[in-house]
């Protein structure tokens, strides 16, 4: 069956070859052939030069996703292809047989709506994965990805976790559920010397958020206060399992205080806190961190570590706004907490806050705490959420670590 072509209208092809993979519906000029919803399209310039081959989807404003600059099916053999390419990226970083990692990041590694987590058990060496469909094209295209999986990267088990808002605009309702093998039971990963249960199942977004680890190992070096060689006194805000205070708890810090809204975090932040023998130095409350933060204040107490980690307030352009207003006042409130020389790791996973105006709202609220501050480090997401060229959102996270005066 031969493919339908799309032309695109004059110049709409430069941002797609310079590497941004989405079309939009009003950037094509002519649809050629009868294309069914999730099917492989071939994209041409308006000259008819081909551009690539594309995921098309008529229910959603991106209209086609490209998934390969040379005119192709997105068949097993294209999934294994593109699948031992984002493995191999990962090898020169992580041990993906060891190391709990992202396989796939949807578009940055050319599997347009394809998420895919690895999560490796630290006591018998299994592998599970959690994967999310986000997009029509993967959507139709299950059976191919599980089999091309089960060659290329093969595992325990594969977990659905197609939860996440943005299905809807493919015109596609969330799904859960065991995908193939058998489900984990009492699932414990390793990063950074710790061991945390990490459920498929229920836990938040896949399960874990990888995207930290890297971060929680920076916030983890400033456990210890450099002067005087004493353990900080850290609180974690939006801590979710505990990622970063039990890292800081390791590392030497001499209390940790976990803050998170949901009580299942709390009770699992409590619950890897006694499996890594740290449970005497680690604390956690089910709390909104915003009020936590304000009664702190109020009990005049002071910390030598705070991490924020927030769930993302801008989830589009129009919520930049109200978004600034939230991360001004926890960043002010979080300084305002710090003893002198204290440290601040602050992050933003909104790819619609970008780094800049990131930057700027710290500024705005250091200069309302009253407090100047040093940047120590600015970091982002890890290895295995690759960065590329010409796709901008793909880059989202934003991890800083500020030094307080
Ligand atoms: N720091 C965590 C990940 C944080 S994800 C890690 O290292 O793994 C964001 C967390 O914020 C979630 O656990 C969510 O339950 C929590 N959360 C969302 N809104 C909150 C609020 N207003 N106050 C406290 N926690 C909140």
């Amino acid at each position: 069956m031969s493919r339908a072509t799309i032309t695109l209208k004059p110049k709409e092809d430069l941002r797609i070859r310079w590497g941004h993979p989405w079309i939009y519906d009003n950037e094509i000029a002519k649809v050629e052939g009868q294309p069914a919803p999730g099917d492989a399209v071939d994209i041409v310039d308006a000259r008819g030069i081909p551009v690539g081959s594309a995921f098309f989807n008529p229910a959603s404003k991106i209209r086609c996703r490209l998934f390969s600059k040379k005119p192709r099916e997105a068949d097993e053999a294209f999934f294994r292809e593109a699948i031992t390419a984002s493995l191999s990226w990962r090898r020169n970083f992580f041990d993906p047989e060891k190391q709990s990692l992202r396989l796939v990041f949807g578009e940055a590694d050319g599997i347009p709506g394809l998420i895919v987590d690895s999560f490796v058990d630290a006591s018998s060496g299994k592998r599970w994965l959690s994967a999310q469909f986000l997009a029509l094209g993967v959507e139709t295209r299950k059976a191919e990805i599980l089999a091309a999986l089960a060659a290329v990267f093969p595992s325990h088990g594969i977990i659905e976790r197609s939860e996440a808002p943005v299905r809807a605009y493919e015109g596609l309702k969330p799904a859960v559920g065991l995908l193939a093998g058998e489900a984990p039971s009492g699932l414990v990963i390793a990063e950074n010397g710790l061991e945390f249960a990490v459920d498929l199942l229920e836990g938040q977004k896949t399960g874990w958020f990888l995207d930290q680890r890297s971060n929680r190992a920076a916030a983890a070096r400033h456990a210890i206060d450099p002067v005087t060689g004493k353990g900080r006194r850290v609180l974690d805000c939006f801590s979710n399992a505990g990622g970063f205070g039990l890292a800081a708890a390791k590392a030497g810090a001499i209390s940790v205080s976990c803050v998170d809204s949901s009580a299942v975090a709390v009770a699992s932040a409590l619950s890897n806190a006694e499996r890594n023998g740290l449970g005497d130095r680690v604390s956690a409350v089910d709390a909104n961190a915003f009020d936590h933060l304000r009664n702190l204040e109020r009990a005049h107490e002071r910390f030598g570590l705070v991490i924020l980690d927030p769930p993302a307030f801008a989830k589009n352009r129009a919520s930049v706004e109200g978004a600034h207003r939230g991360y001004k006042d926890l960043n002010l409130r979080a300084l305002k907490l710090l003893e002198p020389g204290g440290i601040l790791v602050t992050c933003s996973c909104s790819f619609w806050f970008d780094r800049d105006l990131f930057s700027r709202t710290l500024e705005e609220a250091a200069r309302d705490a009253g407090r100047r501050f040093r940047i120590v480090e600015e970091r982002g997401q890890d290895h295995d959420h690759p960065i590329v060229s010409g796709y901008a959102e793909c880059r989202y996270l934003k991890c800083l670590i500020l030094a307080a005066e």
